[in-house]
């Protein structure tokens, strides 16, 4: 069975190509990837595409996502990375969707109900929804009728108890869906089956602390497979400090800005979600690779910037292993989360205190990896996050 995914995001979108008649017992390296990036200049597209050793890379004029997705689907059957005689060999499509609010706490085939579905929560993930659902219509348009699924973002953290989803203002709140919802819950499920099988255990016998550091990052609490808190919440703005966003900050902090210096709405969204975290407080980068070296360098800015970073980072990993009541496993994943020891060792100082020891040397690896020492009593894995490759496993279950 061939399924194709989509992960269409605001200013990217992937996808792969997966044959699921293959023995699927590990992950697959995908018949075919492409990537469309445009963020470098107004009106043009950078599409790249690789398949068993080939590759290509084009710079194209595209006036709208859904000519790009297009263009990205042409590759599958022209072209140096042509896998396919005929597009309809794909059987499914698998799409990424970030908010799939209350009603969607599974995957789900997409029809029009669905669809509107997504549509009536953009504004919840004014970032994500819309680029999501041109995608669904994009490929509906490509490949007619054939089955398509969402599979949310949202979906592994809507178990939460209601405590951990709840924000503690006026109960008009609560019906009107103002709620923690979490993101990244493909990746944080994704990993923490994976640790399982890794720590030879049973998922649901464990207590889980799972890191998914990227760009955006996020932790999750997974206690017998069910995520039971996480640091992001009604956007993916709450918890943790990422690349270019603040995560908590005190809201009496807007209500300042908002009086004193006339900011607007869009302001303090451009502010919080493009201008702060790793690259407002260093004034550098939101690539932790350029920090770290400024910081090395002696940029005393920049040492601010990762302290506080290891800082909110150890503070709500405290936050979550109260929720869990106790920690089997800590599981690094993403970007920093897959390729920092330093995050891996500054993080992991803070636990000493519950036995969590991890190796003397530390190196990344292009294999996901245990890091504790032998007589650590909690244990620490890296993993490669397989986001494209669950959505694709999700497919093929509903299916
Ligand atoms: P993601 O959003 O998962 O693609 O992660 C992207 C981020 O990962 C980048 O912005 C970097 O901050 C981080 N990253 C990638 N490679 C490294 C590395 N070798 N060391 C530290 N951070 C890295």
């Amino acid at each position: 069975m061939k399924i194709f995914v989509l992960n269409a995001g605001s200013s990217s979108h992937k996808s792969c190509l997966f044959d699921l008649d293959q023995d699927n017992s590990e992950v697959p390296n995908p018949l075919w990837r492409a990537a469309l990036d445009w963020t470098h200049q107004q009106g043009q597209g950078e599409l790249s595409a690789s398949s068993a050793g080939e590759s290509m890379q084009q710079v194209l004029p595209i006036a709208d996502k859904a000519e790009g997705i297009k263009a990205m689907v042409k590759t599958l059957v022209e072209g140096p990375t042509q896998v396919l005689d005929s597009l309809s060999e794909i059987d499914a499509v698998g799409h990424r969707v970030v908010h799939g609010g209350r009603e969607y706490i599974d995957s789900v085939r997409i029809d029009e109900r669905v669809k509107a579905a997504i549509q009536r929560l953009m504004p919840l993930a004014p970032a994500h929804n819309p680029a999501n659902l041109q995608g669904i219509e994009a490929m509906e348009h490509i490949l007619g009728n054939i089955p398509q699924v969402a599979v949310f973002d949202t979906a592994f953290h809507a178990r939460m108890p209601e405590a951990a989803a709840t924000y503690p203002g006026p109960y008009d709140w609560v019906e009107q869906g103002i709620r923690r919802y979490g993101f990244h819950g493909i990746s944080h499920q994704y990993v923490a089956q994976r640790a399982a099988d890794m720590m030879g255990r049973d998922l649901a016998d464990l207590k889980l602390l799972t890191c998914h550091l990227g760009n955006g990052c996020s932790l999750a609490a997974v206690k017998g497979g069910i995520s039971v808190d996480t640091t992001m919440g009604f956007t993916p703005l709450e918890g943790l400090m990422m690349g270019s966003r603040s995560g908590s900050v005190d809201p009496g902090i807007l209500m300042y800005l908002m009086r004193q210096e006339g900011y607007s709405a869009d302001q303090l969204d451009t502010l919080l979600n493009k201008e702060s975290g790793l690259k407002g407080l260093s004034g550098i980068s939101n690539d932790l690779r350029s920090v770290v070296e400024a910081m090395e360098q002696g940029n005393e800015q920049a040492r601010l910037a990762v302290d506080t970073f290891i800082h909110r980072l150890r503070r709500e990993m405290g936050g979550m292993i109260a929720s869990l009541g106790g920690l089997d496993g800590v599981v690094f994943t993403a970007g920093i989360g897959e390729n920092s020891p330093l995050v891996w060792q500054r993080a992991c100082e803070g636990f000493e205190f519950l036995g969590l020891r991890l190796k003397n040397s530390l190196d990344r690896s292009k294999d996901d990896q245990e890091i504790t020492a032998a007589d650590s009593r909690v244990r620490a894995l890296v993993i490669h996050t397989q986001e494209e490759w669950a959505i694709a496993q999700a497919c093929l279950a509903l299916l």
